[in-house]
């Protein structure tokens, strides 16, 4: 993954409040959207367990992401956030876990042409097991339960014992993120992440005739490996690559327990992954969630709405970034294709005129999700690609860099999102529809996506 060699590799005792004085202090404001555990002994017993566990990450390897993150900030790198809306601990199997990571790399070469820039690559993965729901409850036919609100909290399930708040969850998070994170630096560290091998996956893309409009930017990218390889380029460098791992940070107490203090800064880290973000139902300005993350030192990500103001997205720098570090703070605008071109100039020309260097990033999904007549929470391609054309075209009229995107996706083989060259139709949702949350981008979808980017930050490159 990342050099450790900077890193402390003890686990110090989990801080008290007594150690850091704010670090509870959101434990006296409105925390939206949290469980309400059944049992309190329970409870009690695993956020114990979780406060004595090693941490998942090291907190050099968080700085080290926050300097990577200060880059794409400076428009020096792009940053790539995908994987699934909620991942399951059915779903961490090997063979899942490595068509991701695969996709997230494939992706990510076509990005690096494209961009000629790194591309910061980062799994919405080994951590994200908990969702915020609109409503508390669901009602199928007579009966009504609690909403289900990720593994980490309840099951899927349709049945009272399943859908209780069960705090126990949170230990199995934790190991199931453990296992995850092991494979993911097991396969990005041991060859798996080859330039050459990635590369050579790409071509089963093309293979399909669908894609044939991408021809010329796969051929170029052929090319730039075959003259990378002719100049004697050290491929063997590049088997490995840095891989973070990031979640919404929504349990606070699961996030609380596994905060530590750094033994070489002294400084709290939240080490359940290396990037935390805050989602827009939970950025209240004097709510928990900002009051924790504004205390922890991983780079934080907050998800922007369409009815974000200018003024919310100066106060949460304020929160989040008092000491403007480029870097630390990234903003997730997910408006909606048809709202990003009118919602987003005003918020990109207040923070940059208030001499903030936040990292914007688009996530295409969340503003464009509809119900399929068929009666499928879905996306389609042609609106995500929209909302992303809108991002870049909006940066480019005010001369700031779209730094990123953040994407749900998996490297699987299933109809969620609608369209694409090779399209997907709501006729398939009724065997392929996987996700126990929100619709993703297939494999090839994902693929697809990756080389429109490419082609817009190519052309941007070249205006
Ligand atoms: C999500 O990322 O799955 C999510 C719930 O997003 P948002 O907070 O932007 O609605
Ligand atoms: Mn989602």
């Amino acid at each position: 993954m990342t050099d450790l060699s900077a890193t402390t590799l003890s686990s110090a005792p989990v801080p008290s409040a007594a150690d850091y004085p704010g670090l509870d202090a959101w434990r006296d404001l409105p925390a939206v959207q949290q469980p309400t555990w059944a049992d309190s002994e329970v409870f009690r017993s695993s956020v114990a367990e979780l406060a004595v566990l090693p941490p998942l990450v090291f907190a050099g390897e968080v700085d080290v992401l926050r300097g990577r993150l200060a880059a794409a900030a400076q428009g020096k790198a792009f940053l790539l956030q995908g994987g699934d809306c909620a991942e399951t601990f059915d779903g961490a199997t090997a063979d899942k876990i490595s068509a991701r990571v695969r996709t997230i790399l494939q992706m990510a070469v076509v990005l690096t042409y494209g961009a000629s820039l790194p591309v910061i690559k980062m799994g919405r993965m080994a951590g994200q097991f908990a969702k915020p729901r609109s409503s508390n409850d669901e009602t199928r036919g007579t009966e009504t339960l609690p909403a289900y609100r990720g593994d980490m909290v309840n099951g899927y399930d349709f049945t009272p014992e399943s859908r209780a708040h069960d705090a126990a969850r949170m230990v199995k998070a934790y190991h199931t993120s453990a296992s995850t994170l092991n494979l993911i630096r097991a396969f990005t560290q041991g060859g798996f992440a080859d330039l050459r091998l990635v590369h050579h996956w790409n071509r089963g893309f093309m293979a399909n005739p669908a894609h044939s409009r991408y021809e010329s930017l796969a051929r170029e990218i052929d090319r730039a490996v075959k003259f990378m390889d002719a100049c004697g380029a050290d491929f063997d460098a590049l088997k490995r690559v840095e891989f973070f791992a990031s979640h919404e940070a929504l349990v606070l107490d699961y996030e609380r327990a596994l905060t530590r203090i750094d033994s070489r800064t002294g400084l709290p880290y939240d080490t359940s992954g290396h990037f935390l973000w805050i989602g827009e139902r939970t950025r209240q300005l004097d709510g928990a969630h900002v009051d924790f993350l504004s205390r922890v030192r991983n780079p934080i990500g907050v998800k922007l709405g369409p009815n974000s103001t200018a003024d919310d997205a100066l106060r949460l720098i304020e929160k989040l970034d008092p000491q403007r570090e480029p870097g630390r703070l990234t903003f997730i605008t997910r408006m909606g294709a048809g709202n990003i071109r009118e919602k987003l100039p005003p918020l990109v020309e207040k923070v940059t005129a208030s001499g903030a260097q936040v990292l914007w990033v688009t996530d295409p999904m969340h503003g464009n999700t509809v119900t399929s007549p068929n009666g499928y929470k879905t996306r389609i391609f042609d609106d995500v690609i929209d909302e992303v054309r809108g991002f870049f075209e909006v940066h480019k009229g005010l001369g700031t860099f779209p730094g990123g995107l953040h994407v749900e996706m998996t490297g699987d083989d299933v109809a969620e999102c609608l369209g694409g060259s090779d399209p997907i139709d709501q006729e398939a949702f009724v065997d392929r529809y996987e996700s126990v949350c929100d619709p993703r981008l297939n494999h090839m979808q994902s693929l697809e996506m990756a080389f429109l980017v490419a082609g817009s930050l190519a052309a941007k490159k070249g205006a």
